[in-house]
């Protein structure tokens, strides 16, 4: 910090200055991003206890010219709070019902279904159940195969019209998880209202869940409340075969992680029904 005149301090902080410019040459690059085709869509398995493959998540990365593969992390805050998440929303829909439908003549693979990720930002959007419509009906997908991954970050806001959105696309066959349950703060008395068909146990329970009560604690406490509420649940970030079978002791029916695969590109996805 450096003294100006008077009242007036000038502060200058490279590093800060350094993000501001990242930021804005990122926000720039990420505008042009679904144009020049650069966003890829990787699929991580969804296995059951017999580690036959349910379906599978989509996860978006950016193949940007000169920083590489970016992680969702490093560009989706981003793309939500300049809307370009919109159209990044839009791509992977796209992408994800053109895939189910390349998958409906696979013997393997016509059985799985594909979640998909949304952010409050798209699902808030007036135009959402159109928009997915429109990518079910542009592909030809079944809907029934389509999985939307929502937070409880979306609950916060008009309660009602989230509910009707839901039953909208609920009544065409789409099915809605609850991601990350648990890590926001979701009314317990909200969730007998919305048509959900599975919670996510996010990782953050799962890493340490052989050494921590407290977070065994809490994935048991979902599972019970799963099984009370008539809801399936996946356990996500399993890496080791004692959390798998720890879950599984506890009534846990589907698991994502790299014990099983990690997020691939759709030609290095399993032939095989298990892995
Ligand atoms: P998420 O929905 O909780 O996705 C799970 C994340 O855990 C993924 O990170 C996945 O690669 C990672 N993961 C899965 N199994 C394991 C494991 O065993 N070990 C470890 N270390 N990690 C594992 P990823 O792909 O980096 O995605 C991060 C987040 O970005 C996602 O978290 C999701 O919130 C968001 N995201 C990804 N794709 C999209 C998208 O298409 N749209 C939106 N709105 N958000 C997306
Ligand atoms: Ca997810
Ligand atoms: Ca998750
Ligand atoms: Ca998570």
């Amino acid at each position: 910090a450096k003294a100006g005149g008077r009242n007036q301090v000038c502060f200058f902080d490279p590093s800060l200055q350094a993000e501001v410019n990242s930021r804005t040459s990122l926000l720039r690059d990420l505008r042009a991003a679904v144009e020049l085709d650069q966003l890829r869509l990787l699929y991580q398995p969804v296995v059951d206890r017999a580690r036959r493959v349910l379906g599978v998540e989509a996860l978006v990365r950016w193949q940007h010219p000169e920083r590489g593969l970016v992680s969702p992390a490093a560009f989706i805050p981003l793309a939500e709070q300049s809307g370009i998440i919109l159209q990044i929303g839009e791509w992977v829909l796209d992408t994800a019902c053109a895939q189910l439908s390349a998958w409906a003549d696979d013997p393997v693979r016509k059985a799985w279904t594909i979640a998909v990720n949304v952010c409050a930002r798209q699902f808030n959007e007036a135009t959402f159940v159109a928009t997915v419509e429109a990518a079910l009906a542009r592909a030809g997908a079944n809907p029934a195969h389509l999985r939307l991954e929502i937070t409880e970050s979306m609950l916060q806001s008009d309660l009602d019209s989230t509910i009707t959105k839901m039953r909208q696309l609920n009544d065409r066959g789409v099915r809605f998880s609850l991601d990350d349950f648990g890590t926001g703060y979701s009314s317990l008395s909200y969730l007998k209202l919305l048509p959900l068909d599975q919670f996510k146990i996010d990782k953050s329970f799962v890493d340490d869940i052989l050494n921590n009560r407290k977070d065994l604690a809490v994935a048991k406490t979902i599972l019970g409340l799963a099984s009370n509420l008539g809801l399936g649940v996946v356990a996500e970030g399993v890496e080791s075969a004692a959390q798998y079978e720890l879950l599984a002791t506890y009534g846990c029916e589907a698991f994502q992680g790299y014990l099983f695969c990690k997020p691939v590109p759709v030609e290095a996805l399993p032939r095989q029904s298990s892995i």
